[in-house]
């Protein structure tokens, strides 16, 4: 094995009198960025260390400013650091090799897989991409942005309600360096709880035009439906994960990683066995001629191998087909590198080859007229999926469970739900009808196996209908009504 020879150079600065400002802060970035804000704006800005192609630096908010305009990159072009020792210890750091576990990662659960390509619906994407961006703005100092975390919560709670899922949790994850909460989906594992997998995107946004017109639709309001959309698909299917299962919000990336840091170092020093992390974060607008784009720095090669092979294996070619290929972002530049700083496995699947991305984020325009249509998110919610359920792994008890739901039938013809619970051997007594965002519709006792219910008065679009019985059991299918 080749031994790297690391060579920290700490850089002796002189103290300007901005460096007396309070709101300076230090933070890690690429090294070639750092020494061209420093040849610009020499006062704003001072390099403390240096290793390979990273350097701790002292800098002020113009500089970070600076940075946003200087260079088109992802995220905001440094990583947050909350005092020089971080800082210096993130450096140090840097190319160290995984503290976890490493299982071998492998590909077993066709069935799970087929039936969550097909329930994964690109709508529901769209429809959470415009509410997100509804907001106006979510940086991460603005009110909105915590209202943003609150109603997430709401939303991911009521969805894992509708499926009648007992084994979901959803908690605001508080932080001290930013206002604004993440929120954190638990589903916990079946049989290996203390194992963990997780997949994130950040729920802030930035803009260079004035943060109070931040619309982030493709940064990252399309990562967040990305994993709502995936995780909402595995609820469909009535899939019960062995490992525990985190979906994770984060907040106040565009100002350094904040956020996600902060959730990975607890983590890490709470010895958490996370066995994979997967970022989306830039999911809707399709620049390049392959779909998904492998970030290969700041990220794992195993696991960035893995999300491979899961493409191989069930994107290969059909209506589900993802085509990608690897690219380089050049710094920390979402948070991945929070996990991967954490000694963490990650992963970032990536929108476009890097430079090809949507050239609006971070502007008033990152709207999702942009790309007028989720179809490409949808590709990522398809991975996502896969990667969920295939590190997860389905638990085994949930055969009885896949049985009932797919021996129940349900279906609206024009006018009427019809349903036919008689290929089950279970007298449900109770039928809900509830929309997409869980709110309850309709609600009736039913006696009989097989009958029809008046829907007239809904209007078109998809339902869940829930079929409880007088023990608690519960089935759910979604129908459409034209
Ligand atoms: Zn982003």
């Amino acid at each position: 094995m080749k031994k790297l020879f690391l060579c920290i150079t700490v850089v002796l600065f002189t103290v300007s009198a901005y460096a007396q400002s309070n709101d300076r802060f230090y933070a890690t970035m690429n090294i070639v960025d750092a020494e061209a804000l420093k040849s610009d704006i020499p006062n704003q800005i001072d390099i403390l260390a240096t290793k390979q192609n990273e350097a701790v630096v002292f800098m002020s908010p113009e500089a970070a400013h600076k940075l946003h305009d200087r260079i088109l990159v992802h995220g905001p072009g440094y990583i947050f650091k909350a005092s020089m020792d971080d800082a210096l210890q993130a450096l140090e750091k840097q190319g160290a090799p995984l503290n976890r576990s490493v299982l071998p990662f492998t590909i077993t659960e066709d069935a799970a897989v087929s039936q969550v390509l097909e329930v994964i619906q690109t709508q529901n994407i769209e429809t959470h991409i415009l509410e997100l961006q509804e907001y106006g703005t979510r940086y991460h100092s603005m009110p909105e942005a915590t209202q943003a975390a609150q109603d997430l919560k709401t939303k991911w709670e009521a969805m894992a309600a509708l499926y009648n899922r007992d084994d979901v949790t959803v908690r605001l994850f508080t932080h001290d360096n930013t206002s604004m909460p993440s929120v954190i989906m638990t589903i916990e594992g079946a049989e290996l709880p203390d194992e963990y997998v997780i997949v994130g995107g950040h729920l802030d946004s930035t803009s260079s035009q004035g943060n109070n017109n931040a619309p982030g639709a493709d940064d990252d309001a399309s990562g967040i439906a990305t994993i709502t959309e995936a995780t909402r698909a595995l609820f469909e299917i009535g899939f019960v994960p062995k490992r525990t299962i985190e979906v994770m919000a984060y907040a106040a990336e565009e100002i350094g990683l904040v956020g996600s840091a902060e959730i990975a170092q607890e983590y890490a020093s709470n010895g958490v066995n996370v066995i994979g992390v997967g970022q989306f974060d830039m999911t809707l607008f399709n620049g390049s001629a392959i779909d998904v784009s492998l970030i290969s720095d700041f990220t794992n090669g195993e696991l960035n191998n893995f999300f491979s092979q899961l493409m191989d294996h069930y994107n290969a070619s059909g209506e589900h087909q993802i085509t990608y290929g690897t690219s380089l972002c050049n710094y920390g530049c979402s948070d991945h590198a929070s996990w991967t700083a954490a000694g963490y496995m990650a992963s970032f699947p990536f929108e476009a080859s890097f430079g090809q991305h949507n050239s609006n984020i971070h502007t008033a325009n990152d709207t999702f007229s942009v790309s007028g249509t989720a179809s490409h998110a949808t590709k990522f919610t398809k991975l996502c999926a896969e990667f969920l359920i295939e590190t997860a792994k389905q638990d085994g008890v949930l055969a009885v469970d896949e049985v009932i739901v797919r021996n129940v039938f349900a279906a609206i013809s024009q006018t009427s739900l019809v349903y036919d619970l008689t290929a089950t051997d279970i007298i449900f007594s109770t039928l809900e009808v509830f929309d997409v965002s869980g709110k309850k519709i309709l609600q009736q006792s039913i006696t009989e196996t097989k009958g029809e219910v008046s829907v007239v008065h809904l209007a078109s679009g998809v339902y869940v209908t829930k079929f409880t019985s007088a023990n608690g059991t519960s089935v759910s299918k979604k129908v459409l009504k034209k």
